[in-house]
C-alpha cells in the first residue's frame, strides 16, 4: 500500500523578524519546529553508557575517522561508529556479536575527535554479559582452564618449566622458589613461553642469550600464573584479580631490579595494571631491556642474518604502551639484515586479532569476517616483498604461522621472536 506523505505542518513564523540588519519579516523566517524523526527505544544504549567506564560510546558524533582505522572493518563489518549507529537505533550491544569482535588494538581511539574509548567500553560491557553469562563458548572453556590450571591450555602448574629440559649444558635458569638469592632481573615467562611448542623455542632461546650476556636473572617457575590481561579485556574482571593478585604475591617474596617479561601483554599488566592493586615494579619488555644493553649485546652478534626482514607491532607494545624502537634496533643490529617496514606499521600498525580475547576467539570471528586479521597482514608482510616476518609478542608466532599456512605463503615467509634471531646469530 502506497503511503501518503505527511506534510509537516508545524512551523514557527514571526511577522517581523530582522536578522543582521536584514528584514526577512514574512514567509522567509519560516522555521519548522524540530520534530521526532525516530522512535528508537534506547533503553540499551543507555544500559550500556550508565556502566562505570563505557560512558564515552554516547560521545559518537559519527564523524567517520575510526571507520578506516578499525582493522576489524578491514576485513568484516565493525567500527565503533557502526557500534554505536547499531545502538543508536534501538540494538543491543549485550546480545550481539559486536561486543566479542574487537580486539582492543586501540586505533580508533587515536583517530577519535570524542574519544570514544572502546579499551574502557570493551572490558567494562563485558564484564557486564560474562556476570549475566553471555559470552561465546570458546572463551568460557579458556576462562575455566585459567581458573583452574592458572593458564589457558589447562597444562599442570609442574610443566610450566618443562621448556628448560631442552637447554644446553652450561645455559642456567634459575627458579627463584628453589633458590632465592637476590637477582638483577625477575624473568615473568608468560603461558606462551612456557607451555606452546614455539613459545617454548623462544624461551629456550632467550635463556641462551641471557647467559651469553652474563646477566642474573630468575623465573617464578610452576608459582607463576597468566599475567590476566587477556582475561580483563575479555571481561573476566574476577579472574584478572585474582591472577594479578596471585602474581603480586608470588612477586613480593623476592629482591630483584626489574621484572622483564616476554610478552605485550604482561608488560601492560604488570605495568599500567598491577600498580591498581599494589604491585609496583619496575617493568620491561625483553626488547627495552636487550636494546639498553646493546652496547654488550652487538659483539656477541657474530652470524650473519642475510635476510629481508619485517616486523609487526603488537598493539600492547606499540600503540598501547608507545614502544616502537626497541624492537626495530635489535633487528637493525643482526649483521647482514635487510629491514623493511609493513604498510601499516607503528602508530598504524595493523593488528594480529589475537588482543582483547581474540586469541581464543578464532571460531567465533570466522562468522563474521571475511579472512582472519593474522592472514590479511601475512599478506602484507608477502606484498612487501619479506623472508621473514618477526614479532615479539608470544601469541604472534602461532597466529602468523598458522595464517601462512591457511594464506598458501608455506615456505615463502617464516615467523620468527626477534630473541630467537638474536639467538640465532650468536651462535
Ligand atoms: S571517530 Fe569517534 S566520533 Fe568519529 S565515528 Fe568513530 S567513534 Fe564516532
Ligand atoms: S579498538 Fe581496534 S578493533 Fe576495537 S573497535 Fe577500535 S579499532 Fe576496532
Amino acid at each position: 500500500m502506497r503511503q501518503e506523505r505527511v506534510r509537516q505542518e508545524s512551523f514557527v513564523q514571526h511577522e517581523t523578524a530582522i536578522v543582521d540588519g536584514v528584514d526577512i519579516s514574512g514567509q522567509w523566517n519560516k522555521m519548522y519546529e524540530p520534530r521526532e524523526i525516530t522512535g528508537y527505544d534506547l533503553t540499551w544504549m543507555d544500559k550500556l553508557t550508565a556502566i562505570d567506564g563505557a560512558g564515552s560510546m554516547g560521545w559518537c558524533y559519527q564523524c567517520a575517522k575510526c571507520t578506516g582505522a578499525c582493522p576489524v572493518d578491514h576485513v568484516g563489518d565493525y567500527g565503533p561508529r557502526k557500534i554505536f549507529r547499531r545502538l543508536q537505533t534501538g540494538g543491543d550491544l549485550f546480545n550481539s556479536p559486536d561486543l566479542w569482535q574487537c580486539t582492543t588494538c586501540m586505533n580508533c581511539l587515536r583517530v577519535c575527535p570524542k574519544q570514544v574509548d572502546l579499551i574502557k567500553i570493551m572490558p567494562a560491557a563485558r564484564e557486564v554479559a560474562v556476570l549475566d553469562g553471555y559470552f561465546p563458548a570458546e572463551l568460557q572453556e579458556m576462562f575455566q582452564k585459567v581458573a583452574q590450571y592458572g593458564n589457558p591450555m589447562g597444562d599442570s602448574a609442574r610443566k610450566r618449566t618443562r621448556w628448560t629440559r631442552g637447554l644446553e649444558e652450561g645455559i642456567e635458569v634459575r627458579i627463584l622458589p628453589k633458590d632465592p638469592a637476590p637477582v638483577e632481573v625477575l624473568w615473568f615467562v608468560g603461558d606462551y613461553y612456557g607451555y606452546h611448542g614455539r613459545g617454548r623455542d623462544a624461551a629456550r632461546s632467550m635463556a641462551r642469550v641471557f647467559n651469553r650476556l652474563g646477566v642474573d636473572f630468575g623465573i617464578l617457575g610452576a608459582d607463576e600464573k597468566c599475567d590476566g590481561d587477556s582475561q580483563r579485556l575479555a571481561g573476566e574482571t574476577g579472574l584478572f584479580t585474582e591472577l594479578a593478585e596471585h602474581n603480586i604475591e608470588q612477586l613480593y617474596k623476592y629482591e630483584f631490579e626489574r621484572v622483564v617479561v616476554s610478552g605485550p601483554h604482561a608488560y601492560n599488566a604488570i605495568k599500567n595494571e598491577y600498580p591498581k592493586l599494589g604491585g609496583q615494579f619496575e617493568t620491561l619488555h625483553y626488547t627495552q631491556f636487550l636494546a639498553q644493553q646493546l652496547d654488550r649485546l652487538q659483539p656477541l652478534l657474530k652470524g650473519s642474518f642475510k635476510k629481508k626482514v619485517t616486523f609487526h607491532d603488537p598493539c600492547y607494545l606499540g600503540r598501547h604502551n608507545g614502544e616502537y624502537d626497541a624492537p626495530r634496533q635489535l633487528i637493525e643490529a643482526l649483521p647482514d639484515v635487510e629491514f623493511i617496514e609493513l604498510y601499516r606499521c607503528k602508530q598504524q600498525g595493523y593488528c594480529c586479532g589475537g588482543g582483547g580475547g581474540g586469541m581464543w576467539l578464532d571460531g567465533f570471528m570466522a562468522d563474521h569476517v571475511e579472512e582472519r586479521l593474522s592472514e590479511n597482514r601475512v599478506r602484507e608482510a608477502i606484498e612487501v616483498g619479506a623472508q621473514v616476518l618477526a614479532v615479539c609478542c608470544p601469541y604472534e608466532v602461532s597466529r602468523f604461522e598458522d595464517a601462512v599456512k591457511s594464506t598458501g605463503n608455506e615456505g615463502k615467509l617464516e615467523v620468527l621472536d626477534i630473541i630467537e634471531m638474536l639467538d640465532t646469530c650468536m651462535t
